[in-house]
C-alpha cells in the first residue's frame, strides 16, 4: 500500500443495543450499533411484526361484525 494515504484501520469492539459485542475493523475507536447480526430479525428468523390478521379481520373488528 502507498504510505500516508490510507486510513488507520484497527480492530475495534462493536457494542450492540442487545448486549452483543464483536470485533471488526474500523478507523473509529469504538462502535455502538442499535442492531446486529445476533438480534436482527433476518438472522434470528423471528419476526418483530407478528401477524395481526388480514384486512377482513380488521374490518370486522372495527365494525363489531360477527363472523
Ligand atoms: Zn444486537
Amino acid at each position: 500500500m502507498k504510505p500516508g494515504i490510507h486510513p488507520n484501520f484497527k480492530e475495534v469492539t462493536v457494542h450492540c443495543a442487545c448486549g452483543n459485542s464483536f470485533t471488526t475493523a474500523s478507523t473509529k475507536d469504538e462502535l455502538n450499533v442499535e442492531i446486529c447480526s445476533a438480534c436482527h430479525p433476518f438472522f434470528t428468523g423471528l419476526s418483530k411484526n407478528v401477524e395481526k390478521g388480514g384486512r377482513v379481520e380488521k374490518f370486522n373488528k372495527k365494525f363489531n361484525r360477527k363472523k
